[in-house]
Parts: structure tokens; sequence; C-alpha cells
């Protein structure tokens, strides 16, 4: 059916509970989706160009008359209501639970969409949350709309230190982040729903992801200070990667959007070592303001980084890859083995 220029149907999909490699970002070890597709439709966004769209175009276009997965992302969500009913029998059934040192058994609900994206989605949101903490099980909720979760705060109040809630807040430009992410909340209002969810007692964290090339050092103070105030027990960073086949879109939204400068500052970042330089330079800010600040600053270099830049600085930000989240939640193990140094190496000489 077309509402809004936006396709809604069902998912077929019969897998709920999958394993995940987002350990390697110490997030999870499973995730559920709740849906194919998503609502907010931001432009960066890397979930179609994996290969839970790209291998599934035949189902899309059955099920949502989609052509162009890629490009027609934000115009299609196919929902797994039918998680409502079947969850608690998964979990009955389920013997085993892998457990990684860094993924720490941790379900994440949803990376490759937005759980609480309208109200259908939080409403088998609402139940998956409730089964995992009936049974036991750890539970990370990720949403750009935590205002809206708040309809189940009795939900998270419950489940206690079974689950953690987060939101990503990339940039306090609210401009600027309506010109990339069309659809989703203004940051201060994912602020104001995290917050809240702090003050009831709930765990909470927030993922600086991905944030953008015009945001200053003082911007990222400024941010940081706003987000002490929903007091997060970890901030993940990641600067945006133009490497997402949706890149030129973004670029071509800020554009229309009359954002000239952010879309020239995306528009250098193709350049690999113009990227490397922006990447490294605020990954450097956002741990030595997490330190002023004493928060508890966790970042994410992407891999790829690593090939960019000068021997110590590799080092350096394979120090963070290998290192635990600093977050209580899920019981996490402290590391056996001394962590890497994570001081920095003298970056001004490089970038
Ligand atoms: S909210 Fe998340 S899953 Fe949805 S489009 Fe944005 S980045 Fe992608």
């Amino acid at each position: 059916m077309k509402r809004n220029e936006i396709t809604t149907g069902d998912d077929p999909t019969k897998a709920v509970l999958s394993e995940s490699g987002l350990h390697s970002k110490h997030l999870c070890d499973y995730v559920i989706n709740v849906a194919t597709g998503c609502k907010h439709g931001c432009k960066f966004c890397y979930v179609p160009s994996t290969p839970n769209i790209r291998a599934r175009p035949e189902m899309l276009k059955e099920h949502a008359d989609v052509d162009q997965p890629q490009r027609e992302w934000g115009q299609y969500v196919l929902y797994r209501d039918s998680i409502i009913d079947r969850i608690d029998g998964i979990l009955n059934r389920k013997r085993t639970w892998k457990r990684t040192p860094q993924g720490c058994g941790i379900v994440g609900i949803s990376f490759a969409t937005d759980c609480y994206m309208d109200g259908r989605a939080g409403k088998i949101t609402r139940k998956v949350v409730q089964s995992l903490a009936e049974h036991d099980r750890y539970a990370r909720v990720l949403t750009r709309n935590p205002i809206l979760a708040l309809q189940d705060a009795d939900v998270f109040v419950e489940a206690g230190e079974n689950v953690t809630i987060g939101s990503s807040i990339p940039c306090m430009n609210a401009e600027h982040v309506h010109a990339i992410e069309p659809r989703t909340p203004p940051p201060e209002h994912r602020l104001r729903g995290l917050k809240e969810f702090s003050e009831m007692g709930v765990n909470t964290y927030v993922s600086l992801s991905p944030t953008y090339p015009t945001q200053s050092r003082s911007d990222l103070h400024e941010q940081l200070e706003r987000i002490a105030e929903c007091e997060p027990s970890v901030i993940f960073h990641e600067p945006i990667n133009p490497r997402s086949g949706n890149f030129q879109m973004t670029v071509q939204a800020a554009k229309a959007a009359g954002q000239n400068e952010l879309a020239m500052e995306l528009e250098r970042l193709r350049d690999r070592d113009q990227w490397a330089e922006y990447a490294v330079t605020q990954l450097r800010w956002v741990q030595e303001l997490g330190e002023g600040l004493d928060l508890p600053v966790h970042l994410w270099p992407d891999k790829s980084l690593l090939k960019h830049v000068p021997t110590d600085v590799a080092d350096w930000l394979r120090g963070w890859r290998n290192r635990q989240s600093p977050e209580g939640f899920a019981d996490r193990e402290t590391p056996t083995t001394s962590p890497p140094s994570l001081e920095q190496p003298n970056l001004r000489t490089w970038a």
C-alpha cells in the first residue's frame, strides 16, 4: 500500500534472532530486526548496501514494489509483526547462546532499521524487549526516536539492568541533520528522550555516529556537554565514511536542502587522504574532550582508516578497536590482558 510515498507491507522472513558481527563494535552478539527498510531514510545509511537488502531484490519487488532498493531507501518498510507471536517460543526453545568478550551475548534491536520509527515498529519492539527480559537476556535498543520509546518506559524500567537504550546523535545542528537525515526527530528531541529514560533509572548510551565534517572542536565540546545530561554509560564515536554507495545521495541531499557548506565539506571527503585527516582529527578531539569532561568515550575507528595513516597513528587507532567498551552493562568482563595504549601519537605533525 502506498502512503505518503512510503510503501509498507509484511516481511515474509522467517528468521527472527540472527547472530551478528557487531561484537567487533562492542555492541551485541545477536540482532532482531523488527522490519526491513526504514522510514527515516538517512542518506548516508549503510544498511541498503548490506546483504540484508542487496540479496533480496525479488522479495522487495514482490512485497513493496521496490525497483532500486538503494536509491529508494527510506521509501519502503516491510514490518515483521509475526515476531510478536513467535518470540517467546523461539526464546523458550533456544538452549545455547553465543557470548563473545565484546558482544557479551547482547541482543541488538534493531541495527538494520529503526525499531521506534513509528508505532507499528514500536509495538514489535515492546514485545521483544519484554520477552528478552523475561528470559533473562540482555537487550541493546538503538533508535533516533527515543521520545516514542518512552511509551514503553514501563517495560524498560521493569527490564532493569537487562536493557540499555541509546540514540545516534551525530550533530546538534538541526538544519544539517535534517538535510541528510530527512525524516528523523531533531537532535534535541533525542537528547530529551534519553534524559527522561536516564531519570527513570534506565541505562542509556549515545552514539555520535556519524559526525559530520562541518563540526568544529568547540561544536563537539558543546555537544558532549549536552550529552552528559543523559548520564550515558558509554558514548561511541565514529566519523562519517564516504564509502557507502549512498554517499553521492548524501552530498546531493545536502545541496538540495541548501546546506552548501555541508555539501562542500562532504564532497571533499571523497579524497581518501582528506577523509583520513578529518577522521583522525575528530577522533582525537572526541578522545581529548571526553577525558576533559570525564565522560566514558569509546572511539570506533574504521578498519580502512588504518591503511591511510602513519604507523604510530594506526597503532593508536588499533588500540581503540581492541579496547573493551567502558559500559558495565551486561556484566562486561575486565580484560585479562593489559589494555593497549590509548595515548595519542604526535598527530599534529601529520594532520
Ligand atoms: S535510522 Fe538508522 S537504519 Fe534508519 S535510515 Fe537512519 S541510519 Fe539507517
